[in-house]
C-alpha cells in the first residue's frame, strides 16, 4: 500500500466510525458538542476546550422520529432526531441547533421537546447578514452561544483562545480547499468515495489532527505527476453526497469530481474568518461574507448559478451533477434558475434524487452511465 493509500484508509476509517470517535473523545475526558448544519461557528466550541462534531444525519430510515415530523421533512433533520431518540447522541454534552431553513426552525423545537437529556443551544442566524445591523445581530447571537457553551464547559473562553480557534479553523479550511484542488487534479489517485471520506472525516476529528494529516496528504499529492484522465469530470452540487454506494457508481463510470458546490463539502470551508479582528466580530463578518448558497437570503442577485458555471470552467469539468435532497425547499426552489444558467452556457446537467433513506441507487446508476456517455461524446 502506498503512503497515499494508507492515509486515505485512515481518513475512511474515521469517516465510517463517528461513534468510535465520540467514544474516544469522551474516554479522554473531553466534552463533545454536536453541530447541526449550516454555518455553526465551531471556533466558539473549540475555544471553550470542547470538541465539535458534525450532525448531518446518517444513512437509514426514521422510525421513532416519525412521531415528531410530517413525512415531508428532509431526511437529514429526521435522521439527526432518530439518532438522538435512539440514544446514539447520549454522550454529547450539548447540541447547537441551527435555524436557517423552514425545516430546521420547527425541527429545533421538536428537538427541544423530544430530547430531554442533551442541552440544546439555539442559534438563529440573521436573514439580513450583510448590513451593519446584521453583523451586530450575529455578534449578539454568537456571544449568547458562547455564554451557553461556557456554562456547559465550566470554563471561560479567553480572547487569546478565540483568536487561536480562528487560526486553527482557517488552517483546516485552507487545507481542505487545497485537497479539493488536488483531488480534482488526481482522480486516478483519489476516487469519489475517498474524496468524500477525507472531507467527511473532518466533522469527526479535532481540527489540528485533521489538518496535520491532510497537509501530509496534500504534500504527497502535490509531488505526483498529473496524468491524463480518460474519464469525465463533473462539478457536484447539493446539500450532501456522502453515500459510498452512490459514489462508487461515479468511480465505476470514471466520473471524477473536479470541484463541488456541496453544503457538506466546499460550501462549509469557502470563507475564512479574519485573524486581525476582534474574534466575535470576525466570525460574524465571515458569516456575512458567505454567498452562493440557496439557504442564505440573497436580496439582489442570485449568485449561485454563475458561481457553478465558473466552477465548471475553472476546474475543466464537462458537466454538473446535482444531488437533489428530497423535500429540501431551498434547493428545489432554486433549481430552475440554476438549470437555466447551465443550459445557457451549454453545460450538461444531471439531477439525481438523494437522501439518507435511499439504499437502491439503480436509477442513479442508469442516469450516471448515460451521463458519462453524453460527456464522453462531447470530448470527441
Ligand atoms: S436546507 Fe434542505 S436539507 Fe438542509 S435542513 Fe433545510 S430542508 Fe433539510
Amino acid at each position: 500500500m502506498s503512503n497515499i493509500e494508507s492515509m486515505l484508509a485512515k481518513f475512511a476509517e474515521i469517516a465510517e466510525n463517528p461513534k468510535k470517535q465520540l467514544d474516544k473523545f469522551v474516554s479522554e475526558g473531553k466534552k463533545v458538542i454536536g453541530c447541526y448544519p449550516y454555518y455553526v461557528p465551531e471556533e466558539l466550541v473549540y475555544a471553550t476546550g470542547m470538541v465539535p462534531m458534525g450532525l448531518w444525519g446518517r444513512s437509514g430510515s426514521p422510525n421513532k422520529a416519525k412521531k415528531y415530523f410530517a413525512a415531508f421533512y428532509c431526511s437529514l433533520v429526521q435522521m439527526n432526531m432518530e439518532m438522538a431518540l435512539n440514544g446514539d447522541l447520549d454522550k454529547l454534552s450539548g447540541v447547537i441547533h441551527t435555524t436557517l431553513c423552514d425545516t430546521l426552525r420547527p425541527a429545533s423545537q421538536n428537538f427541544r421537546v423530544g430530547i430531554n437529556n442533551i442541552p440544546m443551544i439555539f442559534i438563529a442566524h440573521p436573514q439580513n447578514r450583510k448590513p451593519k445591523y446584521g453583523i451586530e445581530y450575529s455578534m449578539k447571537i454568537y456571544t449568547k452561544v458562547l455564554n451557553e457553551l461556557e456554562a456547559i464547559a465550566g470554563r471561560k473562553a479567553s480572547d487569546e483562545g478565540l483568536h487561536e480557534a480562528i487560526r486553527v479553523y482557517n488552517e483546516n479550511r485552507q487545507a481542505k480547499r487545497e485537497f479539493v484542488k488536488n483531488a480534482g487534479k488526481h482522480p486516478e489517485l483519489i476516487s469519489a468515495v475517498q474524496r468524500s471520506a477525507v472531507l467527511k472525516s473532518s466533522y469527526f476529528m479535532e481540527k489540528p489532527e485533521h489538518t496535520i494529516m491532510l497537509k501530509e496528504l496534500n504534500r504527497l499529492l502535490a509531488i505526483e505527476p498529473v496524468v491524463e484522465w480518460k474519464g469525465a469530470k463533473v462539478v457536484t452540487s447539493g446539500i450532501i453526497c456522502d453515500n459510498p454506494a452512490l459514489l462508487k457508481i461515479f468511480d465505476e463510470y470514471q466520473i471524477a469530481i473536479a470541484a463541488d458546490d456541496i453544503a457538506h463539502e466546499s460550501r462549509s470551508f469557502r470563507k475564512d474568518a479574519s485573524e486581525n479582528e476582534e474574534p466575535i466580530r470576525a466570525l460574524a463578518m465571515q458569516f456575512a461574507e458567505q454567498d452562493q448558497d440557496p439557504i442564505l437570503y440573497d436580496p439582489e442577485i442570485n449568485s449561485r448559478p454563475p458561481h457553478i458555471v465558473d466552477l465548471v470552467k475553472h476546474s475543466n469539468a464537462q458537466g454538473v451533477v446535482i444531488l437533489m435532497m428530497t423535500f429540501c425547499d431551498p434547493e428545489e426552489m432554486e433549481y430552475p434558475s440554476l438549470a437555466k444558467a447551465l443550459k445557457e452556457e451549454k453545460i450538461p446537467v444531471l439531477k439525481i434524487a438523494y437522501d439518507h433513506q435511499i439504499t437502491d441507487f439503480s436509477r442513479a446508476r442508469t442516469s450516471l452511465q448515460a451521463f458519462a456517455d453524453v460527456l464522453d461524446l462531447r470530448k470527441i
